[in-house]
């Protein structure tokens, strides 16, 4: 604590992001890494060479405050208009100003799971923002009742993170209509829907909810699903009504969050979709199999609907020690040091080979402890 720091400062509990290691110095074994949900494969070559090109002389220029041509992108691949489409940087900034835009300070309380993204706490005691955390039922899943009367607002992430498990459209569409009676927002953070999508057949998304409801933001990023979480580019898709809401707190804060590389690079990552559903496809198809792997060597695996899998070893292990067992043999993954979820940790999809190499180096620890 500092005596410089505003009360406000000190009172804040930052958000604690998983582990960037270092770059290996050479010799070092090259850990494996999979514990921020990113995705294992490159972005698109058009991702790379779009960006190329604007590492050009115009960077003396300020970006485009608005991002129009990379509003204009997303709203042409998901059927809306630019005006319902607001970018940010990464997505993370883009759920801090939702929390700024649309919950209040002296209200009822905005209500999201108990074991949800960590951020979320986080961004309502930056804004003065109370909340009530729902308790996940018995099996970790999402019970919308709870969701349905009087509240500030409601946020949650569908998968849910980092449980992973999906929300049905029925479930969300109840918590929309309650959020509607109460004048309020249901912001539906969809970080990781991509691997979500197809898996029964039936809509994932709560895009198709929001013509129906004008008090609906669905919120996404290129962090995962479009292998970008170095560039930071997340955006929000809504009413016209939400979206100058955001922009409204974005230009008081700062005119130009997407500099002139986020914004062609996320443009030609959103006109890429054929890319990147070849590769997310392998991820849905690896996730299967390490889920079944995972569940042969005697884990409990919750069925993840995302780019990770939420699994606690067999009886007699604990996660903590598997954890620091897998850390000593190079390969990173998330544990949660939080009430109900001390057992699991979170593993995100590595590629193919990688993944292999965790099985293998699970089961021995699974023998050995
Ligand atoms: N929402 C959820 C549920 C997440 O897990 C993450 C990744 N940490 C984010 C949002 C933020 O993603 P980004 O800021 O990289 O777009």
């Amino acid at each position: 604590m500092s005596d410089y720091w505003s009360e406000k400062t000190r009172k804040l509990q930052p958000y604690v992001p998983g582990e960037q290691p270092a770059k290996g110095k050479s010799g070092e074994r090259k850990l494996i890494k999979l514990n921020t949900n990113e995705n294992p494969y490159p972005p698109s070559p058009r991702v790379i060479e779009a960006i190329k090109n604007a590492a050009a002389d115009s960077l003396r220029l300020y970006p485009d405050p608005t991002s129009l041509e990379l509003r204009e992108a997303i709203a042409e691949r998901y059927g809306l208009k630019a005006s319902g489409v607001f970018p940010g940087n990464g997505s993370d900034e883009v759920l801090a100003f939702a929390f700024a835009a649309f919950f209040e300070s002296g209200g009822e309380p905005v209500l999201f799971p108990d074991i949800t993204y960590s951020f979320y706490p986080v961004y309502a005691n930056l804004w003065n923002i109370p909340f009530t955390a729902i308790p996940l039922e018995e099996d970790f899943s999402i019970n919308a009742d709870p969701y349905t009367g009087k509240s500030g607002g409601i946020i949650f992430p569908n998968p849910n993170a980092p449980t992973g498990l999906f929300l049905p459209l029925n479930d969300l569409r109840k918590m929309a209509e309650a959020a509607s009676r109460n004048k309020r927002v249901i912001a539906v953070d969809e970080a990781y829907i991509a691997f979500a999508e197809g898996e029964d057949g039936k809509p994932a998304s709560a895009l198709a909810l929001l013509k129906e409801f004008p008090n609906l933001l669905v919120i996404r990023t290129l962090s995962k699903e479009s292998s970008l979480a170095g560039l930071r580019a997340g955006f929000a898709l809504g009413s016209e009504e939400l979206i100058e809401g955001l922009c409204r707190v974005k230009d008081s804060f700062n005119s130009y969050p997407m500099d002139r590389l986020a914004q062609a690079g996320a443009a030609a990552a959103i006109k890429d979709a054929v890319y990147y559903e070849e590769i997310n496809r392998r991820i849905t198809a690896t996730r299967r199999r390490v889920s079944s792997g995972l569940e042969a060597l005697g884990f409990r695996v919750l069925p993840s609907r995302a780019n990770f899998i939420f699994a606690s070893p067999p009886a007699g292990k604990n996660a903590p020690g598997v954890f620091a067992a897998l850390r000593e043999r190079g390969i990173l993954v998330r544990h949660f040091n939080k009430p109900r979820i001390v057992d699991f940790l979170r593993i995100s999809m590595g590629t193919d080979e990688e993944m292999d190499i965790f099985l293998d180096e699970c089961r021995e620890i699974i023998s050995k402890q």
